[in-house]
């Protein structure tokens, strides 16, 4: 998946390796938490894996195909089709509904043979998943931060993405709504999702079958099956 992906950030006469080297694979409906101090590289390599941003050096391969280099609008497609991301600030637009924001990753698409009405269906569908299909018609500022966040997985939800990267997302949350929102990470990993997980909390990363560390850009520990040669997922 990723082989010896590694990215630099110019700052003025100086060079931020912001991430070195990170070879690692994620087998299909693994669940992995991603561990490391503030500042090693975790929402850096985060971003690569979402096809946010391209890196600097090695290369990514998402289910087989090299998705290193592709043009801004390509990575878009791909995000659209295999990808959803989580932030740990929920990222919503407060003007629009909670039905609205999970419906717009489908008016992304390039394609409009779905038509607005089964955009809709699919937003509720997504918003039933994650328990808020009564919540459908309110704006994000009526709604609880845990709530907020749950609508944010349903936003990530709704493109039916193989792969859920998920950027502390509890990192905002008091303890109880933070394990809620696990529990329902942990439902999506159990229905066959691959889900990566950034999280400072080791009980939270305890669900997770795998636990890589990082440290000043480095995968330093969690690796067992590092294997470069096979890049097929
Ligand atoms: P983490 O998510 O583990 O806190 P980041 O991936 O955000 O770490 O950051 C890793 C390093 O890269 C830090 O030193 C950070 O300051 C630097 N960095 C991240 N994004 C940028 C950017 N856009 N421009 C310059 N430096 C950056
Ligand atoms: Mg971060």
């Amino acid at each position: 998946m990723a082989d010896g992906l590694s990215k630099e950030y110019p700052m003025g006469e100086e060079v931020v390796y912001a991430l070195r080297q990170a070879s690692f694979e994620v087998h299909v409906g693994a669940f992995v938490a991603l561990m490391g101090p503030s500042g090693s590289g975790k929402s850096t390599l985060m971003h690569l894996l979402g096809c946010l941003d391209t890196p600097t050096a090695g290369h990514y391969f998402l289910h087989g195909r090299d998705v290193t280099h592709l043009s801004q609008q390509a990575r878009a497609e791909v995000r659209n089709r295999h990808i959803g991301f989580v932030f740990q600030s929920f990222n919503l637009l407060s003007r629009l509904s909670t039905l609205e924001n999970v419906m717009l990753p489908l008016q992304y698409r390039r394609t409009h043979r779905d038509g607005r009405h089964n955009e809709r269906v699919l937003a509720q569908v997504a918003l039933s998943q994650v328990g808020l299909e009564s919540r459908a018609n309110h704006k994000p500022t009526e709604l609880s931060g845990g709530q907020r966040q749950r609508v944010a997985i349903a936003r990530a939800l709704v493109t039916d993405p193989a792969l859920i990267l998920a950027d502390e997302p509890t990192g905002n949350l008091d303890s109880s709504t933070g394990a809620e929102i696990l529990n329902l990470l942990v439902t999506l990993n159990d229905n066959g999702r691959t889900i990566i997980l950034v999280t400072h909390d080791a009980q939270v990363a305890n669900n997770a079958q795998t636990i890589l560390t990082m440290h000043d850009g480095r995968i330093v520990d969690g690796l067992p099956h590092l294997n470069k040669s096979n890049r097929d997922k």
